[in-house]
């Protein structure tokens, strides 16, 4: 299983180069690696196994996040209505998204990233995502609000972004233009 001493941290070139394309269909291993990668959040959401291995809550991690440059991301949570959103995906890609911004009034975390990060991390407000699942299906989703910034920072992941790349360096406060605020 996935631990905290799998995760690489801040300094890691994983964390800044850019992930390969990963060939379809996918291998025995890299499913596994999905496979492994999802159990890990569900774990650390899970109080009883997240205090057992001192995991730290996560709703989403990226291949490069574990040292290995492919293009596979995990996210696992429900949103603020109850809706489950749980995904390996290949390859995701975001072909369209809104002008409009947004974003999380709390400011974003990363389990990379071992200190706060203070300040908002403008976001695309709207975002359409095509990607290849772990059975080797293709899928579309559109997905707005939380949902659509978490899977901004785990693509950005995959293009060697961290997110307080995006954070205003002179005022990390300043609101984005255009954009809608997420508590
Ligand atoms: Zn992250």
């Amino acid at each position: 299983m996935i631990l905290m001493k799998d995760i690489v941290r801040e300094g890691h070139p994983s964390l800044k180069n850019a992930s390969a394309e990963v060939s379809l269909p996918i291998s025995e291993e890299e499913k596994r690696l999905l496979e492994d990668m999802l159990e890990f959040l569900k774990n650390s959401q899970d109080d009883e196994t997240a205090a057992k291995y001192d995991l730290r809550a996560g709703v989403g991690l990226a291949a490069p996040q574990l040292g290995i440059e492919k293009r596979l991301i995990a996210i696992h949570f429900e949103d603020f209505n109850g809706k489950l959103y749980s995904y390996g995906l290949v390859n995701p890609k975001i072909i369209s998204h809104s002008v409009e911004k947004s974003y999380l009034t709390s400011g974003e975390g990363c389990l990379s990233v071992d200190r706060p990060v203070e300040g908002y991390v403008p976001r695309h407000a709207r975002i359409t995502i095509k990607a290849t699942d772990i059975e080797g299906n293709p899928v579309k989703l559109r997905l707005k609000g939380y949902p659509s910034i978490v899977f901004q920072h785990e693509i950005d992941h995959l293009n060697g972004i961290m997110f307080y790349d995006h954070i205003n360096k002179d005022n990390p406060f300043a609101v984005p233009d255009n954009s809608t605020p997420i508590e």
